[in-house]
């Protein structure tokens, strides 16, 4: 059987690895003139970094079988993540989204007598308190109270996932801690339970999470698949026994056809058979990466990152990566690696970016430390699609004989997107 893959991000190289360990002749079709997608990369002051996607979440284990799988060599990350605010950086708590597994964690040293107070009160709330919760937002509040939510989860939610507390079901970004709180009888005990102390939540393969794509890559080769870059596909008709696909002047026939491309295109491809859906919505990630050599920073790191505890109009990042301590395969040639994110709605100035780096990590930075700099924009970032409409547009592309994968389908993350294109062989 042969089979087309549309797309050459994670989703159809995954679909397509499976593929062809599946005996099929496969062909995977990528409109750029690179592989990868969302997992980017950048080549900075010699060393090559990623400028997308960097680790994968560790739960689930999909993440660490594809890459053991495919001989890579896989670590969590080094040093603590922090949170800047004007007057100082305090640790993040060690538990779930900022809520702390306990109560000497340091992290707490950020909050008022009163608010240390009130968040101690957990150990005594009667366990209903909050256990019909449905966001974070309102177990941490209901909890913790209002100052731990503000200082200790809204600046994790912001940060890491651009969401409030109060827009992130707990279903999705902490299953198991509602059962956890019935069972302990508190929030920060719950938090002890569910994590599992010293071990990452996340993880890379050693050099980059883009050593995945091109290994991806090359098993696919390896396996008699082919891989053509530049080929946009721009028409989809159903044919003799299956499908047709136009890419420029060239049409390929497909037995089974696998779309692993964004919504947007994948809606328009759709409507020739006879498929209508309205496209999601899509968010912008911005980020300016810098290579630096700073003695300062290599001798006194601070952890792994910072995000912002609270906007100031001093600093436009909302974030900054300590690449080179997190992942200290980029330490190259002298240098640090800082990957600094913005706000959707904000284009930073390599002025800017200098400026906030030197603000976040309390060290001066001159342009001429600057060995490498660069801003990268990825413009279609999925948002979260409810369950219902997932499993529902699953129906419609399944009626239509093709399978649909891809991250603003399967859910936006890198273990949600290997799992959902290594189904297309099942
Ligand atoms: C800045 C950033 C940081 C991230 N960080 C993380 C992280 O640390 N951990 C994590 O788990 N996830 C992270 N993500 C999310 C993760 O990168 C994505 O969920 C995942 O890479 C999506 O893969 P995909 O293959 O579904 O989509 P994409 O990567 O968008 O791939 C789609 C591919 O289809 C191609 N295409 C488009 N049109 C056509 C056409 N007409 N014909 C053929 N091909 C076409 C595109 O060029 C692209 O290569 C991050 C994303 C971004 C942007």
């Amino acid at each position: 059987m042969n089979a087309v893959v549309v797309g050459g991000g994670l989703a159809g190289l995954v679909a397509a690895h499976r593929l062809v360990k599946a005996g099929m002749q496969v062909t995977l079709l990528e409109a750029s003139g690179v592989l990868g997608g969302m997992v980017g990369r950048v080549t900075l002051g010699g060393v090559t970094v990623d400028s997308g996607a960097e680790a994968y979440a560790v739960r689930g284990g999909v993440g660490r079988s594809l890459c053991e799988e495919l001989g890579l060599t896989v670590h969590g990350p080094a040093g603590q993540p922090h949170l800047w605010w004007p007057d100082g950086v305090w640790p993040m708590a060690e538990g779930v989204l900022g809520i702390p597994a306990s109560l000497d964690d340091p992290a707490l040293g950020v909050l008022t007598p009163a608010e240390l107070e009130r968040l101690r009160l957990d150990a005594e709330l009667d366990r209903a308190v909050g256990s019909d919760s449905t966001t974070v937002g309102d177990l941490v509040r209901l909890r913790l109270g209002d100052g731990a939510l503000a200082k200790l989860v809204t600046p994790v939610a912001r940060g890491v996932y651009s969401l409030e507390p109060d827009r992130m079901p707990l279903a999705s970004f902490a299953p198991g801690l509602l059962q956890a709180l019935g069972d302990t009888g508190s929030l920060v005990a719950a938090v002890a339970a569910v994590r599992r102390p010293g071990a990452a939540a996340v993880e890379q393969p050693e050099g980059g999470m883009f050593r995945l794509v091109d290994a991806l890559a090359d098993a696919i080769r390896a396996g008699g698949g082919s891989i053509v870059t530049t080929a946009p596909v721009t028409a989809l008709r159903r044919g003799t026994s299956g499908f047709v696909v136009q890419t420029g002047e060239s049409s390929l026939a497909a037995e089974k056809l696998v779309l692993a491309a964004p919504a947007s295109l994948t809606a328009g491809l759709m409507e020739p058979l006879g498929v209508q859906f309205a496209v999601p919505g899509v968010k912008t990630a911005r980020l300016t990466m810098l290579s630096i050599r700073s003695e300062a920073l290599a001798d006194a790191p601070i952890g792994s990152g910072l995000l912002v505890g609270r906007p100031d109009p001093e600093i436009k990042a909302k974030a900054l990566t300590h690449y080179s301590e997190k992942w200290p395969w980029a330490r190259v040639n002298g240098q640090e690696v800082i990957r600094l994110s913005y706000p959707e709605q904000l284009i930073p100035s390599l002025v800017d970016a200098i400026a906030d780096a030197s603000r976040f990590l309390g060290t001066e930075i001159a342009d001429r430390d600057v060995t490498g700099i660069e801003t990268v924009g990825w413009e279609a970032m999925p948002t979260r699609l409810e369950p219902s409409t997932a499993q529902h547009l699953r129906g419609l592309f399944s009626e239509a004989g093709v399978d649909v994968v891809g991250g603003w389908l399967d859910g936006n993350g890198i273990a949600s997107v290997i799992a959902g294109g290594a189904g297309v062989a099942s």
